[in-house]
């Protein structure tokens, strides 16, 4: 039974269909797993044993009524920025720790109608904002690879979950890197949409004009799968796009004969320890022997990108954030008049990285200010977008690092722009909007470590363009099998 688990999420879904086992027996398993290992893991903030088994006997229902859905008893994790009627839904802060949330995110609803299992909610660093998980102020995450290591962030949780094989596939949300570094970190493949891709309804939003939902899972197949479940317009969310969802899951290639992929001049390799350096120097030859033309590109105001993001999205998050004054969700400091009890419940409630970046971005946003950065910060956002436009002219796909070293230790970073700088290539391509993923390329031994750690390779695409993206990482994943050479999780024990 527990064999099952190991599966891919459409064969999981085709032995429900072909009645080999029921979801309901994969809910129980699932869950005794869950038990068994995320103990050593942290990757859930919450179970949610009883959403599971109801949504199982469901799923069994539908099976027996002649429908095959899509997704039917695949195991899946979602991140506790993501609403789901009935769960605990805190951001992994303090102030929505004990928050229920009322109604379903869209995605959410979409994976459910289409009948996946959710087994829990994923650790976060708090309001996603962080690189580590380490500012959840609920929860530890482990690197499943080793567990002296952070999984990334801030979707940790989510690709935790993956990488330990308790869920078959996650949802993460990206807004400068979320899913592809902690996906980088963790040895799994972690994708990002295009900006307006997916609804955010039911997303509680940090930065609303970055903010992504996105499939983390085992393989680019199973991504492009679930992917496919998600995308499309929503009238819920006014920034979702009207535009035919093409499939993709169906159209994955074998090689990438004809593909122009850009290599970035500015993100040139030699600034990386040289060990990390080789494993993207060999990706990139990989690139090439599988029949891709290898250009270089320039993206001149890429090195912009971090101080162009860190203006943007925290004066969106001073501006999200601000309903969060206890009096209509969660935590509540009662004092005698409302100005102390909303200071005192925010002062509670909000731990020292989000109260940073609130107090960044209402300075960035007050007046005598706002011209000086927030302005110039979107004619910066604009001018990466152009830069990315002039590259797309000359190739189809632009190949990076995903991160520019392996998982670090907890408590490394003690300065918040060494931990900002964890995004340097994932966050121009999210300003760009452009869709963009991470897939395993393969390990180095960390310098303080003993284990390999893995690596990601960053592959980005032009607006809409998911379909060449998923279909070329799927050719590079399948003629190199990174994630299956690599030593399996100091946690998953082999089946
Ligand atoms: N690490 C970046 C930040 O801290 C990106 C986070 C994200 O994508 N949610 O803002």
């Amino acid at each position: 039974m527990a064999g099952i688990l190991d599966l891919s999420a459409r064969e999981i879904a085709k032995a429900v269909h072909e009645r080999s086992v029921s979801a309901s027996e994969i809910a129980e398993a699932a869950l005794a797993r869950v038990r068994e290992r995320d103990p050593h893991v942290g990757a859930y903030l919450s179970v949610t044993e009883e959403l599971a088994r109801e949504q199982a006997r469901r799923v069994d229902e539908r099976i027996a009524a002649g429908e095959r859905p899509a997704l039917a008893g695949v195991p899946t994790a979602l991140k506790d920025n993501l609403c789901v009627t009935g769960t605990r839904t805190t951001c992994a802060s303090k102030i929505l720790e004990n928050w229920i949330a009322p109604y379903d995110a869209t995605a959410v609803r979409k994976l459910l109608d289409a009948g996946i299992l959710p087994l829990g909610k994923t650790n976060l660093d708090e309001f996603a904002m962080g690189s580590s998980c380490e500012n959840s102020a609920l929860g530890v995450t482990r690197n499943p690879w080793d567990l002296g290591r952070v999984p990334g962030g801030s979707s940790g949780g989510s690709v935790a979950s993956v990488a330990s094989g308790t869920a078959t596939f996650a949802l993460g949300s990206d807004t400068g890197g979320s899913i592809r570094e902690p996906a980088a970190f963790c040895g799994v493949v972690g994708f990002k949409p295009t900006y307006g891709r997916i609804s955010r309804y039911g997303l509680i939003a940090f930065a609303s004009s970055l903010d992504q939902i996105g499939p983390i899972a085992n393989s680019v197949a199973d991504a492009a799968l679930v992917y496919e479940t998600l995308a499309g317009f929503d009238p819920y969310d006014a920034t979702t796009v009207e535009r035919e969802v093409e499939t993709v899951s169906g159209n994955l290639r074998e090689d990438l004969r004809g593909v122009r992929v850009g290599i970035v001049k500015e993100f040139a390799l030699d600034a990386l320890d040289p060990a990390v350096r080789e494993v993207y120097a060999q990706a990139y030859r990989d690139l090439e022997r599988l029949g891709a033309e290898l250009v270089e590109v320039e993206l001149p105001t890429a090195d912009y990108g971090v101080a162009t993001y860190y203006l943007i999205a925290p004066a969106e998050c001073s501006s999200n954030l601000a309903r969060f004054d206890g009096m209509r969700y969660g935590l509540r400091v009662e004092k005698a008049d409302v100005a102390s009890t909303y200071e005192a419940t925010r002062a509670a409630g909000f731990g020292d990285e989000v109260k940073r970046r609130i107090l960044i971005g209402t300075h960035a946003l007050s007046s005598g200010y706002y011209d000086a950065y927030y302005v110039k910060a979107q004619k910066a956002r604009t001018a990466i977008a152009d830069d990315f436009k002039r590259a797309f002219a000359r190739c189809d796909l632009i190949a990076s690092p995903a991160a520019s070293t392996p998982a670090f230790t907890f408590n490394a970073k003690s300065d918040p722009v060494a931990m900002y700088l964890m995004d340097y290539y994932t966050i121009p391509v999210s300003l760009a909007g452009l869709p963009a993923l991470s897939v395993p390329c393969g390990a180095v031994v960390p310098e303080d470590g003993t284990r390999p750690m893995p690596l990601g390779l960053q592959l980005a695409a032009p607006l809409f363009s998911e379909r060449l993206l998923l279909g070329a990482a799927h050719a590079y994943e399948r003629a190199t099998q990174h994630a299956l050479k690599l030593p399996r999780p100091q946690i998953a024990k082999a089946p």
